[in-house]
């Protein structure tokens, strides 16, 4: 396979940025680590360092979290009106507008992801989202009421509810989609007069360091917005541990999760955990197989399966099981694998090649199980790229078919029963995302409601949208973001009573 040089393809204001020192955002300012340390960024797609971040120690964790309380209550922040943060947060969306192509290019790089993929998902839909929840700044009303009292029954009051801002959030992002997560934390934090310590993954944090730098262009105040990049077992589990903490916003894996749930509850810090999956995607008697066959292969190759929705359980009824077997192979066979900055491209590497280690390792678990395996090959020559990989024939509790390989590696099943397929689809620790294939409206609402997700899609999969809550059940997650619930998950709610003169 021959690789794109991709600093050659990228464009000025893209390169200038790779080439500039990168240190870390604190109170207005770029400070190198205090330690001196740094981590190398590379590119997946050719296996070479491109660039170095600091790694923050924890003076520089310590210095993060004072600018943000120092922030939280300067009246430069405290005292902005709703409408003004509003108008600070349009002004971000368009400075991101302004550059959606460096910055897809500056993400591509960095996660080898495609270029339309981080066109799409990392530099256009956070202008959206920007947007979205800037309306929020000045809808955050609370709520008057009468109140009974019953054992004060000569006396009459009056309730009220108001929100106020939770305080300083801490944000960890994860590595598959580094800008979108970036805006997702930032957003609710600036709507409602917050302030934030991010730490993007250590694999990815180029774009949020540009995304500080936007920040500071756009006018946002000193402080208010912090950017420190470091490992996760360094900068990250020293930031969420920190007690100048209110609120932990994490993206993740279930084990970190866990580990962040158990810190934040000594400590009774809000917090909410957007982790795992392992997502049945459910193809029925009465399905479109048109629909469904490419709706199934994209929904677990789509990002080289690096969704934590990814649909990476195909559970298909039995009258269809050889044909949609044999569609999805088809399509994955197909399937053009190439560098992320080349347009031609339908899937690019993995992450990393630790992380195409992993995957191949789960590939390989289920091959020396017996079980019949499509794909699934780590590719010669330098990079992390891996062909997509279809398995049949697996035990549904294999780990292969029970853990989250984050990879594209779909593993099929096929159930008699829409009770058979309910059953197996909810054999699973996590509880994030899921979808069923049918024609039948009575089996899509029931279905719907025997799900165990947090969200369940109807003839598709993967799609999110900025008005819908988005949160796991079981081992996936704590919480919502987006949408109403994910804004007011930044706010304390106070409750008033107030005595009222007798009639
Ligand atoms: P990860 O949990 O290893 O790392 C995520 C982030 O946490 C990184 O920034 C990392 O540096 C940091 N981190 C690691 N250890 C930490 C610790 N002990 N304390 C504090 N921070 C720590 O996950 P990953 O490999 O970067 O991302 C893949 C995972 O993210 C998958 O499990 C995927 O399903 C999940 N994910 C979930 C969603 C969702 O919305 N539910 C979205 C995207 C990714």
């Amino acid at each position: 396979m021959t690789t794109a040089n991709d600093l050659a393809l990228l464009s000025d204001k893209a390169r200038a940025f790779i080439h500039r020192d990168k240190g870390l955002f604190i109170g207005g300012e770029w400070r190198a680590a205090s330690g001196g340390g740094t981590i190398g960024v590379v590119d997946p797609s050719s296996g070479e360092e491109i660039t170095r971040i600091a790694d923050a120690s924890k003076a520089d964790v310590d210095a993060a979290v004072a600018a943000a309380r120092r922030a939280l209550g300067d009246s430069a922040w405290a005292d902005l009106q709703p409408f003004r943060r509003e108008a600070l947060m349009l002004r971000l969306a368009d400075a991101i507008e302004a550059e959606t192509r460096s910055l897809a290019e500056i993400e591509t790089l960095n996660s080898g992801k495609l270029i339309g993929n981080t066109m799409l998902f990392d530099a256009e839909l956070p202008v959206h989202s920007l947007r979205y929840v800037a309306g929020w700044a000045s809808r955050l009303n609370g709520e008057t009421m009468d109140l009974s009292v019953p054992y004060l029954p000569d006396m009459r009051f009056s309730g009220f509810t108001r929100r106020y801002p939770v305080g300083v959030v801490a944000a960890i992002t994860p590595w598959n989609v580094p800008l979108c997560m970036a805006v997702w934390k930032l957003a609710p934090v600036l709507a409602t007069g917050c302030t934030i310590v991010l730490k993007p993954a250590e694999q990815t944090s180029l774009t949020a360091l540009r995304l500080a730098e936007l920040c500071a262009e756009v006018g946002i105040p000193d402080g208010v917005v912090n950017v420190i990049t470091g490992t996760g077992a360094g900068a990250g589990r020293m930031l969420v541990n920190h007690p100048g903490i209110d609120k932990i916003n994490f993206t993740g894996s279930t084990e970190v999760g866990r580990e962040i749930a158990v810190s934040a509850a000594r400590n009774f810090k809000k917090y909410n955990l957007e982790l795992g999956g392992k997502s049945p995607l459910v193809i029925t008697e009465s399905a479109d197989l048109d629909q469904a066959i490419p709706g199934a292969a994209w929904a677990i190759f789509g990002n080289s399966g690096q969704n934590c929705c990814a649909g990476s359980r195909m559970l298909v009824h039995e009258k269809h099981y050889d044909a949609v077997l044999a569609g999805v192979r088809e399509i994955a066979g197909s399937i053009k694998i190439g560098p992320g900055l080349d347009p031609q491209s339908q899937v690019a590497p993995l992450s990393s090649r630790l992380h195409r280690d992993r995957v191949s390792a789960h590939v390989e678990a289920a091959r020396a199980s017996g079980a019949d395996v499509f794909g699934g090959e780590c590719l010669d020559g330098p990079g992390s790229y891996f062909s997509p990989a279809v398995i049949a024939g697996l035990d549904h509790g294999h780990s292969t078919a029970q853990e989250e390989i984050f990879g594209p590696v779909l593993c099929a099943f096929s159930f008699a029963n829409d009770d058979e397929a309910i059953a197996l689809a909810n054999q699973t620790r996590f509880g994030l995302g899921a979808s069923v294939w049918t024609r039948d409206i009575d089996c899509a609402d029931r279905y719907f409601d025997a799900l165990e997700a947090g969200t369940v899609w109807i003839n598709t999969h993967n799609i999110l949208d900025l008005a819908m809550p988005f949160g796991g059940d079981k081992e996936s997650g704590v919480g919502h973001e987006l949408a109403r619930e994910g804004v007011l998950s930044h706010t304390r709610l106070r409750s008033g009573i107030k005595a009222r003169p007798s009639r």
